[in-house]
């Protein structure tokens, strides 16, 4: 039985050099036993807004989540580094893939607070999915080894979504020429999908990697174009493996296919701010409906019961928004799924406000199943 609650882990990121300039204070404690990570009041005079008419109530928050990583002093004997966000969260989702399960990670949190740094990281500290990648190969080539019977079958696709636009990012863009946008379709067995989305069938770890490379490439230069970084787009790497298990003795063949989904959510500071200043509509309506989107849905999942009974389904507003129609499954259905709240050190207000999001999506319930048919 795959029911279970969606997993819900924290890291928070080590000082970046502004910060240092400025002498910020950490905010955020983590206790390793209990997990339980503390978001401290900053002082007085930090938390002084001139602009403020009420005062509000700032003091700790306490949290608890299934992990807590500290990235925040190398120093530290509890440092978390990449392979620990891998070893504890990454290996059990691709053993679920193995298995036949359908998983999806995603990273949410502020613009900065080391979502894409967990995510895809950088060439000498490789994040989840260049680990995935090489976990996955390294697992296929275990099993050829043994001469098991069974056949693999990798394809990956690589996409974004950017003001409610879904953008291939394995096509490789020309300057001058407008992005080409893709669509949404939904299908009775296999849910919402982007049409005539680029699948590539990959054999080995250097042909993955080339992919997600030249993919994360492709957004980069389109988020540089359109004066913007990536801070504004959603990017959903997925890939698909399918195996093929021949049984000699009772000569049938059965497929298990399941779909890892790794997503570099939008930076969530967007979806409070411009709302609050109202700057939405002049920077077109569309900016951050995905984000936002994705709250509603976090939230009616999370509470079932203030919907009206038996409504459920009509209830949840995946298809308000191009990004939670497209994680429809991954957000209420068929998959495992865990979300990583990244956080700054020293920014109490987006903090608290990723912190209680988080500590929402704990409560969603994902029911999972096996993947698997009998071909012959
Ligand atoms: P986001 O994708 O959420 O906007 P980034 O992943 O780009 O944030 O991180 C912002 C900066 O912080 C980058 O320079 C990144 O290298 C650094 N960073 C983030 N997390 C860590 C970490 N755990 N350890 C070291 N550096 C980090
Ligand atoms: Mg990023």
């Amino acid at each position: 039985d795959g029911g279970g609650n969606v997993r819900v882990v924290v890291r928070v990121r080590a000082f970046l050099q502004r910060e240092l300039d400025r002498r910020t204070r950490c905010l955020i404690k983590m206790d390793p036993i209990t997990q339980q990570t503390t978001l401290l009041a900053p002082d007085e005079k930090e938390a002084a807004d001139p602009k403020a008419k009420t005062r509000r109530i700032i003091d700790d928050k306490n949290f608890i989540f299934d992990n807590s990583f500290w990235s925040h002093d190398t120093k530290d004997r509890h440092y978390a580094e990449q392979d620990d966000v891998y070893n504890s969260l990454g290996e059990e989702f691709l053993d679920h893939n193995f298995e036949g399960y359908h998983t999806c990670i995603f990273a949410y949190g502020q613009t900065g607070s080391g979502k894409s740094y967990t995510m895809m990281g950088t060439p000498d500290k490789p994040g989840l999915i260049p680990r995935t990648c090489e976990d996955l190969f390294e697992r296929i080539q275990a099993a050829q080894n043994e001469n098991t019977n069974i056949a693999y079958n990798v394809r990956v696709s690589y996409f974004e979504v950017y003001n409610e636009h879904v953008r291939d990012l394995l096509v490789p863009t020309h300057s001058g020429t407008t992005p080409n946008y893709l669509k949404i379709r939904e299908s009775p067995t296999e849910g919402p999908y982007v049409k005539d989305l680029t699948e590539v069938p990959v054999r080995n770890i250097k042909e993955i990697m080339r992919y997600m490379k030249s993919g994360d490439a492709s957004r980069t230069t389109a988020s540089t174009k359109m004066n913007d970084t990536s801070s504004r787009s959603h990017a959903v790497f997925t890939i698909m493996l399918r195996q093929i298990h021949h049984d000699m003795e009772t000569d049938e063949t059965t497929e298990r296919s399941s779909r890892i989904r790794l997503v570099d959510l939008a930076g969530s500071e967007r979806a409070k701010s411009t709302e609050a200043t109202g700057q939405r509509l002049r920077e077109g309506s569309n900016i951050n409906k995905s984000l936002t989107t994705l709250g509603r849905v976090i939230a009616a999942l999370a509470d079932p019961k203030q919907m009206r009974p038996g409504k459920r389904k009509d209830v949840v507003p995946y298809r308000d928004s191009i990004l939670t129609w497209l994680l429809k499954d991954s957000l209420g259905g068929n998959s495992k799924t865990a979300m990583i709240a990244c956080i700054a050190p020293s920014d109490y207000d987006e903090t608290l406000s990723t912190l209680r999001y988080a500590d929402q999506a704990k409560r969603i319930r994902t029911r999972a199943v096996v993947n698997q048919d009998h071909i012959s």
